[in-house]
């Protein structure tokens, strides 16, 4: 089926088969995290088939897709074979085969977004050197690859100094900050050395941090979700805000940064924009991510269309729906994991027992096959009336004290 014509079939010819689904073609999805698992649950809404690339046999979208191949989205031979069975070709993780994808998009397979996005992004330093171009303003960045050249960027960017991963970093696990110049040679060990590649970035300390979804159609149409905060725990997505509670104009502004960033870049789908709003009302770009985002799950309860149903409207070429929120505020929690093994899902069960009691709340659980301490095991959304009832709610969740300080 690779290369297959992405027209939308006609029922009008004789000819030609009915459409059963949505839309009658087979979407490859390379990966099967929580993301994959959503996304085959918009698609099953849909009538829509996801076939899935994944190396985890019990991983999260494997309950929900209509297959699973069983294999590893890094190797490239898998990965051809996997286009075989599929229309088009998406990615629910950046860190997949690109060269691959690459090779397969020209011998005219389809794949959503286009290869050459994917191999811009899934390298951080190149994604930054890709957005300056385009004049998207971001935190002063360098690549060191000496503890000479690492000494000098500190020199210049002061302390603390932001040291990156270039590739495979997720969660905040490829980043490392060191607070002056005697941390450095033990920041870049903690990061691997610098044979995987490192960069560095100007410290940013901003007011807070923001999110924009895009979504971009075949034809090159954009919509962009509401603006919406993001609340880092050590590095990790903790909470979403939305929207957003800053001024239009900053609004405003983020959405224009995001959807720069993101017309720079080849292909239909969802992409999110992560960004810094500093104290002098500047957006800085962080980083993108080609697909469905931790920052925008709360778009399945909160939004007419969710992020997930966007991202399948997007790269099978049908309207995309509208971005709105149809609640005037929610909030997302993710569930991470605070123990392994099962006093961590005891302690996952107790949250979501409470969550349960609790008006305007969804729960997600991911039902990954093992628990480990910080890693995304769930979300729950809260929707509600205004920030204020949200935020209440999500107190009564962390049975936090609401009269006393914040
Ligand atoms: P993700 O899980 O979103 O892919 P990641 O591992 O790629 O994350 P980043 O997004 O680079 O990591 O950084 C994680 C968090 O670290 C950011 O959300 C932000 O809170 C903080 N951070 C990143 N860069 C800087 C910076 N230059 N200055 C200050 N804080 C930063
Ligand atoms: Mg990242
Ligand atoms: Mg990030």
């Amino acid at each position: 089926r690779a290369g297959a014509s992405m027209e939308p079939a006609s029922t009008e010819g004789q000819s030609d088969p009915p459409v059963r689904g949505v839309a009658d073609r087979v979407v490859g999805v390379l990966g099967g995290g929580q993301l994959g698992k959503m996304l085959c649950q918009a698609a099953s809404q849909m009538g829509i088939k996801v076939a899935i690339l994944d190396p985890l046999k019990d991983c999260p979208a494997n309950s929900v897709c209509h297959e699973h191949v069983v294999g590893s989205f890094n190797d490239g031979v898998a990965v051809r074979e996997f286009a075989k069975r599929c229309d088009v070709l998406t990615v629910e993780i950046e860190h997949v085969d690109a060269v691959a994808l690459e090779k397969l998009e020209k011998q005219g397979v389809v794949c959503e977004p286009k290869a050459s996005a994917i191999t811009i992004i899934q390298d951080k330093y190149r994604q930054k050197g890709h957005f300056s171009k385009f004049g998207i303003p971001m935190a002063d960045f360098v690549e060191v690859d000496t503890l000479s050249s690492i000494e000098k960027a500190g020199e210049i960017f002061g302390y603390p100094l932001m040291v990156k991963s270039k590739r495979l970093a997720y969660d905040g696990r490829g980043n490392a900050v060191a607070h002056d110049k005697n941390e450095l040679s033990s920041v870049v060990s903690s990061l691997g050395g610098f044979e995987h590649g490192l960069y560095v970035e100007r410290w940013t300390p901003f007011a807070k941090e923001l999110s924009v979804i895009v979504a971009r159609s075949r034809d090159g149409c954009t919509v962009c979700y509401p603006v919406v905060e993001t609340i880092h725990k050590d590095n990790i997505c903790h909470l979403v805000e939305a929207p957003a509670q800053i001024p239009e104009k900053m609004k405003k502004l983020a959405t224009s940064v995001a959807e720069k960033a993101i017309k720079s870049l080849e292909g239909a789908g969802v992409f999110a924009v992560e960004l810094f709003l500093t104290n002098d009302n500047q957006v800085l770009l962080n980083e993108v991510a080609p697909r469905p985002h931790n920052s925008g799950h709360h778009t399945i309860e909160a939004c007419y269309t969710s992020q997930y149903e966007q991202h399948l409207r997007a790269i099978l070429g049908l309207p995309l729906g509208d971005p709105a929120m149809k609640a005037p505020a929610a909030i997302m929690y993710n569930i991470l994991g605070e123990d392994e093994g099962d006093s961590g899902f005891v302690l996952a069960h107790q949250l979501i027992k409470r969550a349960l009691n609790i008006p305007g709340a969804s729960v997600h659980w991911y039902a990954k096959p093992e628990i480990r301490k910080q890693r995304k095991m769930g979300h729950i959304t809260i929707v509600g009336p205004s920030m204020f009832d949200v935020k209440a709610h999500l107190d009564r969740l962390l049975q936090r004290d609401t009269d006393g300080p914040k």
